[in-house]
């Protein structure tokens, strides 16, 4: 492709996605599709001769666009959001651009300095201890894997990295039964094994039991095991409930265990002062994860990790091959040694953006507003005889379900609820998804898309009542 061409075509695309995201509440929110679908449409074999861009854009509009879920849709509110904004894409459209590969300070001077810089401005905006210090990862995924290996190296002494597992000895790791299913794929991958990770049971509100967590590390200590890392959860992914930090941390600075925090989707609402009760504790932390990519209106896929020990990270995954040897030697941040990957994106850029378009007292504004909407749907649900709520509502997700009079069987309001999902989901007006809360099948409705204003919430509410009605 020319320039010339290139030129052209991007402006025509820039006014397509200006129309998407205007006219994106027209499109159902869940495409009605079987698996399948869409692979049948797809050639088996790649075009041999050159495909005019106007024919591969005019298959992306027939073939993919219908086949799509719109996770900016207003009326998204499955999972947690992925959300996104303006300012995040035109960030992107450059990032992609230069196409720069950011993998040592020498190969992108400029974007290393720009990560240093914007993690600092997120630590204070979130309320961290300047003594944090902050490296972006993929996906919270991998932060918590970095903070497992990182545990597991400081704890031996960085002998595991060096030697392997010795023989015998076992270390134990320890997150609460609604922890998030990463903590176990982090601890299958780091060697330590399945089998020793500890579920800790929880209590009424679905956060971490503290006394149960206090007897699990005696009982592995009494059996010869060596106690290494609790993963704390703030905003479990089911029903955002919240460890109670500060004596987790206490257990753990008594026992010496690496304390690490997921806050993949939470940690976004710590840009409200009146929400840092969460972290209470958090200087007693190793580390601490959340996604921008879920809640802060930065593009997929932008994760912020802080450490307390910048040395014991940077220990467990330096690595100083010859053909990666500059100049500027250890004066300069190599990011490649402060995770798993070697090559890197660009994605402080799109973090710089969004945080500059807004402000901190717009991004805060956003937020707000979004935990004011989720409440006020609870609301609803708590005023409606035949619909509850299930768990308290700490964020902008609500837990409820449908419980007509009359029906007290609980696998029957278990498929009840099922069936009400399925028909509003494919119905395309709205996304939800759902999660089992003590055995009882919840809907989830998260309220966090960045075009998401009452009227999306109030026509949801509607919606729900008038189809679970007519089950
Ligand atoms: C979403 C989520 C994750 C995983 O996030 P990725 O960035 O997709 O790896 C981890 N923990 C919690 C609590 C989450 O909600």
């Amino acid at each position: 492709m020319k320039i010339a061409e290139f030129r052209s075509h991007a402006h025509e695309l820039v006014d397509w996605m200006a129309d998407y995201l205007e006219h994106i509440e027209q499109r159902p929110v869940k495409p009605a599709v079987a698996p399948g679908d869409i692979l049948g449409k797809l050639p088996s074999l790649p075009p041999v001769d050159p495909e005019d861009f106007h024919r591969i854009f005019g298959d992306f509009t027939e073939i993919i666009l219908p086949g799509m879920t719109h996770w900016q849709h207003p009326s998204f509110f499955a999972y947690f959001p992925a959300n996104s904004s303006p300012p995040s894409i035109l960030a992107e459209m450059l990032t992609a651009t230069m196409g720069a590969q950011c993998m040592s300070w020498a190969t992108s001077p400029a974007a290393t300095e720009l990560e240093e810089r914007v993690m600092e401005w997120l630590r204070g905006m979130i309320g961290l201890p300047d003594t944090f210090t902050g490296v972006i990862e993929d996906t919270a995924s991998t932060a918590t894997l970095c903070a497992l290996l990182s545990a597991r190296e400081r704890a031996s002494a960085y002998r595991i990295n060096a030697d392997g597992f010795p023989a015998g000895g076992r270390f134990t790791v320890y997150c609460s039964t609604e922890a998030h299913s990463s903590i176990e794929k982090g601890v299958k991958i780091a060697g330590l094994g399945k089998s020793s990770l500890r579920t800790i049971p929880v209590d009424a509100t679905y956060a971490m039991n503290v006394d149960a967590l206090e007897r699990a590390i005696a009982a592995d200590l009494k059996e010869g095991c060596t106690p290494l890392c609790v993963v704390a959860a703030i905003g479990t992914t089911g029903s955002t409930a919240i460890d109670p930090l500060r004596p987790i941390a206490e257990i753990c600075r008594k026992h010496n265990l690496w304390l690490h925090v997921d806050a993949a989707y939470a940690g976004t609402a710590l840009l409200l002062p009146e929400m840092r009760w969460m972290i209470d504790g958090i200087e007693l932390v190793d580390s601490f994860v959340f996604n921008p990519h879920k809640w802060m209106f930065t593009n997929f896929d932008c994760s912020a990790y802080f450490v307390a020990d910048q040395e014991a990270l940077v220990k467990t995954f330096e690595i100083l091959p010859e053909y990666l040897k500059t100049a500027e030697g250890t004066r300069v941040r190599n990011y490649r040694d402060w995770g798993i990957q070697l090559g890197r994106r660009f994605r402080a850029l799109k973090l710089w953006f969004v945080i500059r378009t807004y402000g901190v007292s717009g991004l805060q504004e956003m937020v707000r507003t979004h935990i004011e909407l989720a409440r006020s749907f609870a609301e609803n649900v708590r005023e409606t005889a035949d619909f509850e709520i299930l768990a308290p509502v700490p964020l902008a997700t609500v837990c409820f379900r449908y419980h007509p009079r009359g029906v007290g069987d609980e696998s029957r309001l278990n498929s009840l609820n099922s069936a009400l999902m399925d028909r509003l989901n494919a119905g395309g007006r709205l996304y939800l998804t759902h999660t089992k809360l003590g055995g009882r099948v919840a809907l989830r409705l998260v309220v966090g898309q960045t075009q998401v204003a009452q009227r999306h919430v109030a026509e949801a509410w509607s919606l729900i009542t008038s189809t679970a009605r007519d089950l």
